[in-house]
């Protein structure tokens, strides 16, 4: 007898002591949680990892992130735990009301569900899609300033069912993660040119630096780009402000829809524009500055009952082909190439030479 009740006490210490390891695991969880909110600006990447975290946390199969698309009146999902799922739901969307998540932004409450198949809200139009099966499921809002911006989930519990005290985790997640949206997309609008979408100058100076730094240490070719639209002038004098306005945008559009990921595409002043171009070399610059003038070249914007075209001109300068001796006499030297290029008569490209376009800007 006295043996036995010894033995349930040492099992109920045991168990004690495995839900408050339980409970200090997810305690550094969260604090990890926080710590990456703090160091990254990132919106996808940050959101990445606050997903795996959940993953970890709810000790679930996966967890994703759905953002509303107010234009399109749509929950898209946006970020997921699993990458492979990621791209099969790139284009998945649920309309309000739609399923579990779609019933979450309606509504703005949370659901826990331990048997989705026999739920009526359950849609099983992504488990298809990603031939995969949802037995449990945790949703819940994600709201900035009042407004429901999305639902994070979380899916399959590993063992049994999610539980009231998992909810309320996910919804602490959740308001980090809101927290974390809301600092990239003010980050975001900070570095960017409102017109254009591109980054604007002063970030192109910091990246640069940086690239700069990158290329020295690891022996990487580095490459800037300064393109300046032709005429400029006389397409303001000609049509008015908001026809060159327009311009300034279209151009913008040819960049960025030509521009690699690590491509680093800028608005440097009024119709001028910059391209940082990682670990790319003389060839390979001249080959992308080439195709975006051709490109540009070929544009016809129609502008109330015209027809507009215009051209830009270019120019580049490589590390470690061009012996500059900082970021500053780089850009000047793509600024001499350029120069060169309206010189000798505008609609091209030109790659700096120090015979032919002036002494080095060191001298
Ligand atoms: P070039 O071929 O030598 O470059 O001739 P250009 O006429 O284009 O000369 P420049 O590059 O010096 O002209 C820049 C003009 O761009 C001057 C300015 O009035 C106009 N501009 C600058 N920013 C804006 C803008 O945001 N919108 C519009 N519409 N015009 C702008
Ligand atoms: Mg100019
Ligand atoms: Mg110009």
């Amino acid at each position: 007898m006295f043996h036995q009740r010894r033995l349930r006490k040492i099992e109920e210490q045991r168990e004690k002591l495995d839900e408050m390891e339980r409970k200090n695991r997810q305690l550094r969880t969260l604090i990890e949680i926080n710590t990456y909110i703090a160091n990254s600006l990132e919106k996808e990447e940050v959101l990445k990892r606050i997903l795996n975290q959940t993953k970890i946390l709810l000790n679930c199969e996966s967890s994703s992130i759905l953002l509303v698309d107010r234009g399109l009146k749509q929950l898209n999902f946006s970020v997921l735990s699993k990458d492979e799922e990621g791209d099969i739901l790139k284009d998945t969307s649920l309309r309000m009301g739609e399923g579990i998540a779609g019933t979450v932004w309606q509504n703005g409450i949370p659901i826990l569900i331990n048997d989705a198949q026999n739920d009526p809200r359950f849609s099983d139009r992504a488990d298809k899609k990603a031939k995969t099966v949802t037995r449990s499921i945790i949703a819940v809002p994600l709201t900035v300033n009042g407004e429901i911006i999305g639902v994070i989930e979380a899916i399959n519990k590993i063992h049994g069912g999610f539980t009231i005290f998992d909810m309320q985790v996910l919804q602490f997640v959740s308001t980090q993660s809101a927290i974390a949206i809301n600092n990239a997309s003010l980050y975001n609008n900070a570095i960017r040119d409102g017109m254009t979408k591109l980054y604007i100058s002063k970030y192109f100076r910091e990246r640069l630096q940086e690239e700069w730094n990158r290329s020295s240490r690891k022996g990487h070719t580095l490459s800037v780009v300064i393109f300046d639209i032709d005429n400029f002038k006389g397409i303001n004098d000609t049509y008015g402000h908001q026809a060159g306005d327009r311009v300034i945008k279209e151009v913008a559009n040819v960049l960025l829809r030509n521009c690699r990921n690590i491509d680093i595409p800028c608005r440097y002043g009024g119709e001028e524009y910059t391209v940082i171009l990682p670990e790319t070399g003389r060839d390979e610059a001249t080959a992308f500055a080439e195709r975006i003038r051709s490109m540009v070249e070929g544009v016809r914007l129609e502008y109330e009952d015209i027809t507009m075209r215009f051209t830009l001109s270019g120019g580049i300068a490589t590390i470690p082909d061009l012996d500059a001796k900082d970021p500053s006499s780089l850009i000047e030297m793509a600024d001499m190439a350029l120069y060169y290029s309206k010189k000798n008569g505008r609609n091209r490209i030109s790659f700096y030479n120090q015979n032919v376009m002036g002494a080095s800007p060191r001298s």
